[in-house]
């Protein structure tokens, strides 16, 4: 151990993701955890042979100058560009790239899903679905949504106030490959069921044919969470087809439900962090439903820790 020492970072979407590479520029070793086969977390991208399609979060924009500041760097590196107008940015080739990224050179484990914290004496050992144990860790900073991070409070015997009170909204995700281009890159029209169409394929760098990604709005996702997936493909693709105005005859359609997609509530605190247990925890759901939250609430955790981690234990 150096003599900063190690801290586990639950979640290796932007929030984790942010929160690892300041601690790790801070000269703390870090060990990312995720229980996805790769990062990225909602800026996900999938890959269906030669298509790809990112069925999570479309695009991103800055409002602050820390978040701003990052899209530039991003944009001189070629990861990420400007898309479809108002300052809107995706990453290239995919929306999980700045993730990747920013998780470059730090140790990440993929496909493991954290289910129980344990402090033993001031320090902390982690428990995965298969029964490994990892640590000990000096601190944890947990960065899922917030339904998921108080399932593992509660499974650990430990609390931190104020995470029940962030909600979130579903949303089903419709991926389509299909021969029709629609006239315009992104729609909008936030009418039930649907809230957004994008041309997958027309973001910057992305394989060539003609790909849509189809997001259903809040209330209809929530209203259909348990529909089986092909009615809601059906329901969806002719929703889609009616906004459109155009026959799509796909040549591949998918459905991905998010249970936790866009915050609801938020805190409107950057994050939660207990200097007696050395636990934080942090994510859009402190902030906002955006990306910027997300990675303002990593940055805010990341402080808490380099605060906290200087003193004695
Ligand atoms: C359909 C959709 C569309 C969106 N559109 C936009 C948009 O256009 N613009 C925008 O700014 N934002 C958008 N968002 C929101 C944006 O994606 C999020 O605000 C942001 O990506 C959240 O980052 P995060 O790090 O807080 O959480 P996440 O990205 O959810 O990362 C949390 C990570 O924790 C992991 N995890 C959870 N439980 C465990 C466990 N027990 N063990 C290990 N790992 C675990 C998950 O696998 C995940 O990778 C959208 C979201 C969705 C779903």
């Amino acid at each position: 151990m150096n003599e900063h020492g190690i801290v586990a970072v639950l979640g290796a979407g932007m929030a984790g993701a942010a929160a690892a590479r300041r601690l790790a520029e801070a000269g703390f070793r870090v060990r990312v955890f995720d229980k996805g086969r790769g990062v990225g977390g909602r800026m996900a991208t999938r890959r269906v042979g030669e298509m790809q399609f990112d069925h999570g979060a479309q695009f991103m924009r800055a409002r602050g100058p820390a978040f701003a500041a990052e899209l530039g760097r991003w944009t001189r590196l070629g990861i990420v560009a400007p898309w479809a107008g108002s300052d809107r940015h995706v990453g290239v080739p995919g929306m999980t790239e700045p993730v990747r990224a920013l998780l470059s050179d730090l140790p990440v484990s993929s496909a493991t899903t954290v289910v129980r914290l344990r402090r033993q004496g001031a320090r902390w050992h982690l428990e995965d679905a298969a029964g490994t144990v990892h640590g000990p860790f000096d601190a944890v900073a947990i960065t899922f949504p917030a339904p998921q991070v108080t399932t593992l409070l509660e499974a650990s015997g430990v609390a931190l106030p104020g995470v029940r009170r962030a909600t979130y909204a579903p949303c089903w995700s419709l991926m389509v490959a299909t021969e029709t281009r629609p006239r315009d890159v992104l729609v909008q029209p936030r009418t039930d069921p649907i809230g957004l169409i994008a041309h997958d394929s027309a973001k910057p760098g992305r394989p060539a044919g003609s790909r849509l990604t189809v997001h259903a709005t809040p209330a209809w996702s929530r209203g259909h969470l348990e529909a089986p997936r092909e009615a809601v493909i059906a329901a969806l693709l002719g929703a889609a087809e009616d906004v459109l105005g155009a026959t799509l005859r796909p040549s591949h359609a998918e459905a991905h439900r998010w249970r936790y997609a866009q915050v609801e509530t938020a805190l409107e605190q950057p994050c939660l962090y207990d200097p007696d247990l050395r636990l934080g925890a942090g994510g859009d759901w402190c902030l906002g439903a955006r990306i910027e939250a997300a990675y303002d609430s990593g940055q805010a955790l990341a402080r808490c820790l380099l605060a906290d981690l200087g003193r004695p234990a």
